[in-house]
């Protein structure tokens, strides 16, 4: 019996019913695996997938050769399918925002093409409405999936345009590196947002950058296409300017600038170093078992800082943690705004130290941090800084924004320094990093959860919940969508259960990722079958989760 005969035969019967229809379907062009089957109205949709051979969907091999042009068809694919669902439709499927990522919402394998959605199935009260689950199902859903997923019924220029600039995205930010840059910013980028809970770009009032012309560079890309910009070169760039120029939304689009962004984004040629991390104050954070010992040590509580654990930290321990967890998952480059950091961390002026002691003082500035980090750790900076011109001395290069268009005034701040960063800066070139952070390997049960009997989930963008744990990433600037969030929460587990007390935190989740990459997101998931609305985060952003899981234990 046809799914559309079953639906029709349970219409009016208790909810629970539905469940009959699990299983594997045969609809016209496509096979439909009802995977989970809601247990009543108000549980979260069924999730299902649409399956079509390959033959069916016919993409163009050249779009999809390569890893590149399967992660930006999948997302051109998604947003089809997104854009075919009418509005108020109890179909749904995991939908990107302004980003392109890996994504488990379609995937395109050897001999077939998947989607997998989510559908709310239809009730009058708690009674099946079998004949309506029978409409979406057997006649919505197919015209969706025609018009999404089929070739021919696509734009191909647009698809291709959107494959093409992803890969000459990619492109570029795996060349920054040998070019010696940790970013870039195109000329012509909008960078400010709508607004603060937006992340689409401010519209007609937006100022476009260009480049100064000292900072330009300019790249070739694989499509043939030229770009210009600024480029951010290693080192120590120091951003300045008045208030409420511009300076933040500079600093956040390089922070965003680890992916890719979609085509009218405004910020599809700000492209940064993959590792890139936003560092910032965050007290109330738990860490465990951190060396913060180069930026704090002494601390009146006589806690130890080489290895430092707290359930609260302070706005400039926390500051601490985040930048040496950070070099931990292999940053080479830190984003620091003033607005989210702390002064003491940050900064320390001459009267203060003629007041308070050095040796009464834990804290070592990171204005004497930031060049041995360069020098002996190959760790470059961009920092805002509009409200001190301290760090004039200890930069390579300092570019003004007025009214939001960006000036190179390095010379002219070096002569106000009367210093230049190479030249008399003994104190600052100093070795302070006489020993490699040690590598911090959880215990076995380093992050069982007391009666954690469910896999761990996401509470939206900022929060998992593991356990009866809630981890809370609310300050973890650079996870941008709630299904990166469903792949952390995942992940966790999933390296919860490799710990042997041997491997290290980054082993683990460096093992993890490459099983991702050879065997898709799916291998995260507990699920069979549709694995739940998955999105790639990066390898920093699961390393800041486990970090802020109050109850990692480490083997000492
Ligand atoms: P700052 O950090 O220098 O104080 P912000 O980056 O917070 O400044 O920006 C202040 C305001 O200006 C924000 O509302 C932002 O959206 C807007 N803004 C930033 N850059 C531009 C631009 N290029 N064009 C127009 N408005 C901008
Ligand atoms: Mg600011």
């Amino acid at each position: 019996m046809g799914i559309r005969d079953t639906l029709y035969q349970i219409d009016g019967q208790g909810y629970g019913t539905y469940r009959q229809i699990r299983g594997i379907h045969r609809l016209d062009e496509f096979q439909l695996s009802v995977d989970k089957v809601q247990v009543d109205p108000y549980a979260p949709a069924s999730l299902m997938r649409v399956i079509l051979p390959s033959g069916v969907v016919d993409l163009p091999n050249e779009l999809i050769d390569d890893p590149a042009g399967r992660v930006a068809t999948s997302d051109f694919l998604t947003r089809r399918f997104a854009q075919a669902i009418r509005k108020g439709s109890s179909v749904s499927i995991g939908t990107p925002g302004q980003q392109v990522l890996q994504r488990s919402s379609v995937v395109i394998g050897q001999n077939t093409v998947e989607a997998r959605i989510a559908v709310d199935l239809p009730a009058a009260g708690r009674r099946i409405r079998g004949r309506q689950a029978a409409q979406i199902l057997t006649e919505e859903l197919p015209h969706i999936v025609a018009n999404s997923l089929k070739f021919q019924h696509l734009n191909a220029q647009a698809l291709a345009d959107h494959v093409s600039l992803y890969r000459d995205q990619e492109y570029l930010r795996g060349v920054l590196a040998a070019n010696r840059l940790v970013g870039f910013v195109g000329d012509g980028s909008i960078l400010p947002r709508r607004s603060g809970d937006s992340d689409t770009p401010l519209a007609d009032e937006a100022v476009p950058f260009f480049a100064p012309e000292t900072l330009r560079v300019s790249f070739q890309l694989p499509s043939g296409r030229t770009v210009t910009g600024m480029g951010i070169h290693e080192g120590v760039t120091v951003i300045v300017g008045g208030g409420y120029h511009g300076k933040s939304t500079l600093l956040g689009a390089l922070s965003r600038g680890v992916y890719p962004h979609i085509s009218g984004d405004g910020r599809e040629w700000v492209i940064t170093r993959a590792d890139a991390v936003n560092i910032r104050a965050e007290d109330g954070r738990a860490v465990t078992g951190v060396d913060i010992s180069p930026y704090i040590s002494g601390l009146p509580s006589g806690a130890d800082t080489t290895s430092f654990s707290t359930t609260n930290a302070s706005g400039s321990t926390s500051q601490a943690a985040n930048l040496v967890e950070a070099l931990e998952a292999g940053a080479t480059a830190l984003l620091i705004d003033e607005d989210t950091s702390a002064t003491n961390f940050m900064i320390r002026d001459d009267r203060m130290k003629q007041l308070v002691a050095a040796e009464k003082e834990p804290i070592k500035p990171f204005i004497d941090r930031v060049r041995p980090l360069l020098t002996e750790r190959g760790v470059s900076t961009v920092l805002v800084a509009g409200g001190s011109g301290a760090f004039f001395e200890v930069a390579d290069h300092v570019i003004a924004l007025d009214e939001y268009v960006p000036v190179d005034v390095t010379s002219r701040a070096h002569d106000i320094a009367g210093k230049h960063p190479v030249a008399d800066n003994s104190r600052r070139l100093a070795s302070v990093f006489s020993h490699e952070a040690p590598q911090r390997i959880p215990l076995t049960h380093g992050m069982g959860a007391q009666g954690k009997k469910k896999p761990a989930t996401a509470r939206g963008r900022s929060v998992i919940q593991f356990g009866r744990e809630r981890v809370e990433l609310s300050a973890v600037a650079q996870l941008i969508d709630p299904a990166q969030t469903a792949a952390i929460a995942f992940a966790m587990d999933r390296i919860a259960e490799q710990l042997d007390g041997q491997v290290s935190l980054v082993e683990a989740i460096t093992a993890l990722l490459a099983k991702v990459e050879n065997e898709g997101l799916e291998v995260l998931s507990p699920h069979h079958g549709h694995p739940g609305h998955l999105a790639l985060p990066r390898r920093q952003e699961i390393h800041s989760a486990i970090n802020r899981y109050r109850h990692l234990q480490l083997s000492s």
